[in-house]
């Protein structure tokens, strides 16, 4: 059913904004539009700075206590509408409405998690003669730029950290799924003084347009590794401060002591959570010879028993693969594997309509293959046999990529060995996907720049301030 385009607006300086023109949004479980989203001009956008940078003007001079308040107010509005928006976030991205909902509350607890983080103030002489203070001062208006894998919890690992840290923001979500940050933005109104919280959204030319903007003093962004190369030159241009997180291909090396059927449907799930569209998913899952036919195998077994569809229907555990140019890369990607004479096990069967592609694994391909080192960011897993533990690692480090990996093992002193031989940004033993306000995600090599959560993520929204102050004052 089609809503009508002025339902969904902007939030610039505290009020709902329409605009002439209009982006189609499509349900990506029929590939049918369901919905528009406003697309945002020139003016907007200056509008939406403008806004912003006279908001920085008095909310960098509240307290942190006043601006915990404000995000508190802003956690405890996401978990009031979390059915709304879970439904919202169904119909939009395509994930199943328990795991939609999960993402909202899950989102509720971050922001109000991330208040419990403080600014340090570090003094690093306190002599006789002086006291030299070094001081954590926000940036000015954050560029906050989302994709659409994980569209609200992306967003609110930018809107905690840059509010609490003094910052206001431009938000703008992916054109692929715009609406349930459009809403959150209309929630979040009454939360912040007008222009501290602001959300925009548009095509293809509204992100370069904004990392372009001479308004904004950092740009935080969430994407693929060739846009985030693309913001990086933009940002160059008036040295504007950037966070990068972007993509991955992550290995999980699988040791031959573990216990095959207690750790493969995390293996499984750790591989197609989201229908294998998360950053930090197993993408390269090696296996040692000795398990590896064994283990192959249940992995096959759950993919089949895996109930793929629309993620409005009931008992539907993945959805489909959110977007039509995502679906044609993953399609792409298929092919190529087929015509390279791959062998493919496919899961269960998937519905006709929308963009749906079967949990597939890839028994053992080269590892030259595109299937292994290309990011997929959809089911498909390339299972790889090792036999050597030094190889192996080399293997899983030869990668442009270096978000996450993951060590499974009986033996964790052993597994922890290897997880310091990784070159990511953070790696798991007998366990995957987790993160926690608290820890930085930092992705190394081409998976990111800078990180995202802990307290070295919020003071990535600050810049350091000396202070030396006299004791004896000689003036
Ligand atoms: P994308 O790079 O295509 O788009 C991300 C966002 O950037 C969207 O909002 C898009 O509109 C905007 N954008 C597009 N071109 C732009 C430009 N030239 N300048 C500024 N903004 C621009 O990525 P995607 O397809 O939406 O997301 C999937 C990718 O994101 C995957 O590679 C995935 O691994 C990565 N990802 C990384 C993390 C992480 O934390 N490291 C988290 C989630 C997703």
């Amino acid at each position: 059913m089609a809503t009508a385009a002025a339902s969904y607006q902007m939030t610039i300086d505290g009020k709902g904004v329409s605009t002439p023109a209009h982006i189609d949004v499509r349900n990506p479980a029929t590939g049918e539009v369901f919905a528009q989203a406003p697309a945002a001009t020139a003016k907007d956008l200056d509008h939406a700075v403008a806004a912003a940078k006279r908001a920085f003007e008095s909310w960098k001079l509240t307290s942190i206590a006043e601006r915990k308040a404000a995000l508190n107010k802003a956690a405890a509005i996401l978990k009031a509408h979390a059915d709304e928006l879970a439904s919202l976030f169904v119909a939009e991205q395509g994930r199943p409405l328990a795991g939609a909902k999960a993402e909202i509350l899950g989102a509720s607890m971050w922001m109000q998690a991330t208040t419990l983080l403080d600014i340090p103030v570090e003094v690093t002489e306190d002599s006789d003669t002086r006291r030299v203070e070094v001081h954590h001062v926000p940036l000015g208006v954050v560029c906050g730029i989302v994709p659409w894998n994980f569209p609200v919890l992306l967003a609110v690992w930018k809107i905690g950290p840059a509010l609490l840290a003094g910052n206001t923001l431009v938000l703008k979500p992916s054109p692929f799924t715009p609406l349930t940050t459009l809403r959150i933005g209309e929630l979040f109104r009454d939360c912040f003084p007008a222009g501290v919280f602001n959300v925009i959204s548009g095509g293809d030319d509204l992100g370069p347009r904004m990392t372009a903007h001479k308004g904004f003093a950092k740009i935080s962004f969430t994407g693929s590794t060739a846009t985030g190369r693309r913001v990086m030159e933009s940002a160059a241009k008036d040295l504007k401060r950037i966070t990068l997180e972007l993509g991955g291909n992550d290995a999980a090396i699988i040791l031959p002591d573990v216990d095959v059927d207690a750790v493969a449907a995390q293996l499984f799930e750790g591989a197609f959570h989201n229908t294998a569209q998360v950053c930090v998913a197993t993408k390269r899952m090696y296996i040692h010879a000795d398990i590896y036919d064994r283990l192959r195998d249940r992995l096959h077994e759950l993919a089949k028993a895996t109930p793929v569809g629309d993620g409005a229907q009931q008992g539907n555990r993945y959805g489909p693969v959110q977007n039509e140019p995502q679906y044609r890369r993953v399609l792409n990607l298929l092919e190529d594997a087929r015509a390279t004479g791959l062998t493919l096990l496919e899961g269960s069967a998937v519905p006709e309509a929308g963009y749906f592609v079967p949990l597939t694994l890839v028994d053992n391909p080269p590892e030259a293959s595109r299937v292994v080192q290309e990011e997929a960011f959809g089911p498909v897993l390339p299972l790889l046999k090792w036999n050597d533990l030094d190889d192996v690692i080399a293997r899983a480090n030869d990668s442009d990529y270096g978000l996450a990996g993951a060590v499974w093992s009986a033996d964790v002193a052993k597994a922890t060995e290897i997880a310091h031989r990784l070159d990511t940004g953070t790696v798991w033993i007998n366990q995957n996907l987790q993160s926690t306000p608290f820890t930085p995600l930092a992705g190394a090599k081409q998976s990111g720049f800078g990180q995202e959560n802990g307290l070295a993520g919020l003071l990535e929204f600050t810049r350091p301030k000396s202070i030396f102050i006299p004791k004896v004052n000689a003036a």
